[in-house]
């Protein structure tokens, strides 16, 4: 388990940068758990910052998914907070955005019945702490654990552990 300290956005933001850096030699999938305003938007804005979009990244809170363009495959970032029902997970296609290629961001997992999303590579658990946030990263699959090892040498920064 690895554990940092994030004392502002520009820092959850270069986090999710460092994470996008061990996240260029393919895709992976990645839950991001904790409260609303606990930075977990701001983390993926710097992970698709980092994997090169370059457009505008809005929080996918109404459309429940948005998508990106790589050089290699797709970004999708998903926020399932105001998901309804099963039958709005089928409308969205969920199965079919995994690809080996494909990195998956996916806000508020725990809103729908477990095995209804790609299963996860990494779980990041974020929660308010002070004025900053703090984020906790556990590798769920040997993937999982080739990225957080990737990721900690990139991240210099807000890394307590
Ligand atoms: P979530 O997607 O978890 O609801 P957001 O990413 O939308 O949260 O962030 C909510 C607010 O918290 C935003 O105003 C954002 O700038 C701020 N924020 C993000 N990370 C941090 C941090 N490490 N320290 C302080 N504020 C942060
Ligand atoms: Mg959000």
């Amino acid at each position: 388990m690895t554990r940092f300290y994030l004392p502002d956005p520009v820092a959850m933001e270069t986090l999710g940068v460092a994470l996008a850096g061990a996240l260029r030699n393919g895709g992976a999938t990645v839950y991001l758990k904790g409260d609303l305003g606990a930075g977990k938007t701001t983390f993926v804005r710097g992970v698709a910052r980092g994997l090169g979009v370059t457009g505008r990244v809005r929080s996918p809170t109404y459309t429940l998914v948005e998508g990106y363009e790589l050089p290699d495959g797709m970004l999708y970032h998903l926020d399932l907070y105001r998901i309804s029902g099963s039958g709005e997970l089928e409308f969205l296609g969920v199965r079919d955005l995994e690809a080996p290629a494909n990195r998956i961001f996916i806000e508020w997992p725990e809103r729908v019945a477990p095995g209804a999303l790609p299963s996860a590579d990494l779980v990041l658990s974020l929660a308010v702490e002070g004025d900053g946030r703090s984020l906790t990263a556990d590798a769920i699959t040997e993937r999982g654990r080739q990225l957080v090892q990737a990721w900690r040498s990139r991240a210099a920064i807000g890394k307590d552990a």
